[in-house]
């Protein structure tokens, strides 16, 4: 069997196995894909079976959260951990709380973070979790008494050196408090069991920062290798939470100009850029009182847009930065963000882009920032998180900082060196899955059959 029947078949098998799994059959049919040249090189992954191998997690945990309101009501989440790989490291990746939570996106986004957290160079395997609970119009007492709940069965299946979880969609500085204070108490141990945490109680400074800087980190990169830099371009950036919030302020701190900003309500264009004042706004709106965008469009008197994709409200721009959430640029969007004359898309949300707005990117010649690979700033301040915690120290803002801005540098060249040894240069899709796929499985390979 030659490579390509050979990963071909294996993408049959999973979707046999688990029906109705659409994002995990996506983002397997996108990795695997790209892993062909490298395994027609290497027998040793067919071999082994590798593929097989780390296509099924090493452990699924599910579990029912039951949480009281503040009406004394009673409620049912489901609760999930997909612990996926751990080959280099313990289990590492964070968990999300929102209504569209299920197993097949959890299984995607573990699987994504096996590379990604592979490709940071640090030691640390993948995993995801968390519910299908969500925290919009929640009090903070019953957000506390979800996480409470979420934890007294979480706790027994995680630790500091087995599966270290972090936030993601939904899961904030509020929610890892919670639930790290619900850990402590029931294990009755102050360990470096989450990260994300506040820097009071040994979290990393730049942990909030590092997605949205690394990922401008890495996007200063790609613009390198095309003679460029961010001076002046015009970025469209959807999403208003975390990963948004810090890539609209480093990209301004670098002289480009963000259009737009968006959530799940809509779209609010920025004619004159951000500045530090609606900067501010977002942030307090968002991270602080949870509330919706469109408040700040209204208290600047910014355009809003009900309903719009912020790709759906940009006539020219230079830059695509999805910062929201999965499958948010589709073959549509694409062709839209093409015409509007977009030069390069860098991906700081999960999987933004489908398999055919990705294909169409690079057939014209738009630069193309992987997820796992731009947005891995995240995971690896958290991995700096870690190490810290060890360590019984802290470092300063400027060391972590610099330490991201190298990591996310070393994950550009690695990305773009296996793209040009395995035959696809410039492809950094394809550069970053062998990157981050060689290193785990040549160290399954080490450690025998399991
Ligand atoms: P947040 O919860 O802080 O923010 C998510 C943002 O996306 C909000 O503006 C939210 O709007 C919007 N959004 C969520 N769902 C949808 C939807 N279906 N349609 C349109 N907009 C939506 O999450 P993060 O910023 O942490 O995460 C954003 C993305 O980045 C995710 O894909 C996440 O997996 C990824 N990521 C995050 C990392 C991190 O360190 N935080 C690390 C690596 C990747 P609203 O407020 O209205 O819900």
């Amino acid at each position: 069997m030659d490579a390509k029947e050979y990963v071909e078949n294996i993408i049959e098998k999973v979707k046999e196995k688990d029906p109705g799994e659409k994002e995990f059959h996506q983002t397997i049919t996108e990795v695997l894909t790209s892993l062909i040249p490298v395994i027609e090189k290497e027998p040793k992954y067919m071999k082994n079976k590798i593929l097989e191998r780390i296509t099924e997690p090493e452990r699924v945990i599910i579990f029912r959260v039951s949480w009281e309101d503040d009406n004394h009501e009673i409620h049912v989440n489901r609760g999930y951990r997909v612990e996926f790989n751990s080959a280099i490291g313990p289990y590492k990746g964070g968990l999300r709380f929102h209504p569209t939570v299920n197993l097949s996106i959890l299984k995607f986004l573990g699987f994504e973070q096996i590379f990604k957290n592979s490709l940071t160079g640090l030691p640390m395997g993948g995993g995801k979790g968390g519910s299908d609970f969500d925290p919009h119009g929640k009090s903070d007492n019953e957000v506390r008494r979800f996480c409470e709940a979420f934890m007294s069965e979480l706790y027994r299946h995680i630790g500091p050196n087995t599966d270290v979880p972090a936030g993601d969609i939904g899961v904030g500085g509020r929610e890892i408090g919670y639930l790290f204070g619900a850990y402590k108490k029931i294990v009755d141990r102050f360990e470096g069991v989450l990260t994300g945490k506040n820097y009071n109680w040994g979290g990393s400074l730049i942990r909030p920062e590092a997605t949205g800087y690394g990922a401008t980190y890495f996007l200063t990169e790609m613009l390198k290798s095309k003679g460029t830099d961010l001076n002046g371009k015009k970025v469209a950036i959807s999403g208003s939470g975390n990963v948004a919030q810090f890539a609209a302020k480093k990209v301004t701190e670098l002289g480009g100009k963000v259009i737009t900003l968006s959530d799940s309500k809509g779209a609010m264009s920025l004619p004159d850029g951000l500045n530090d004042e609606i900067w501010q706004a977002v942030y307090e709106t968002k991270a602080i009182k949870h509330g919706r965008l469109q408040e700040v469009a209204e208290k600047f008197g910014l355009e809003w847009h009900a309903g719009k994709k912020a790709w759906e409200i940009v006539d020219s721009v230079d830059i695509a930065f999805p910062s929201a959430t999965q499958n948010e640029i589709d073959l549509n969007d694409a062709k839209r963000l093409v015409n509007a004359g977009v030069m390069a898309v860098v991906e700081g949300a999960n999987m933004p882009s489908t398999l055919e707005a990705i294909d169409y990117f690079h057939e014209n010649g738009v630069l193309f920032g992987p997820a796992k690979a731009a947005n891995a700033g995240g995971v690896a301040v958290s991995g700096l998180e870690m190490s810290q915690n060890s360590l019984r120290l802290q470092w300063t803002a400027d060391e972590v900082d610099k330490k991201l801005h190298d990591i996310m540098v070393n994950i550009y060249k690695a990305s773009a060196t296996y793209a040009e040894k395995y035959g696809h240069a410039g492809n950094l899709l394809i550069g970053a899955n062998i990157a981050g796929f060689v290193k785990v499985a040549d160290s399954m390979i080490d450690q025998g059959i399991y």
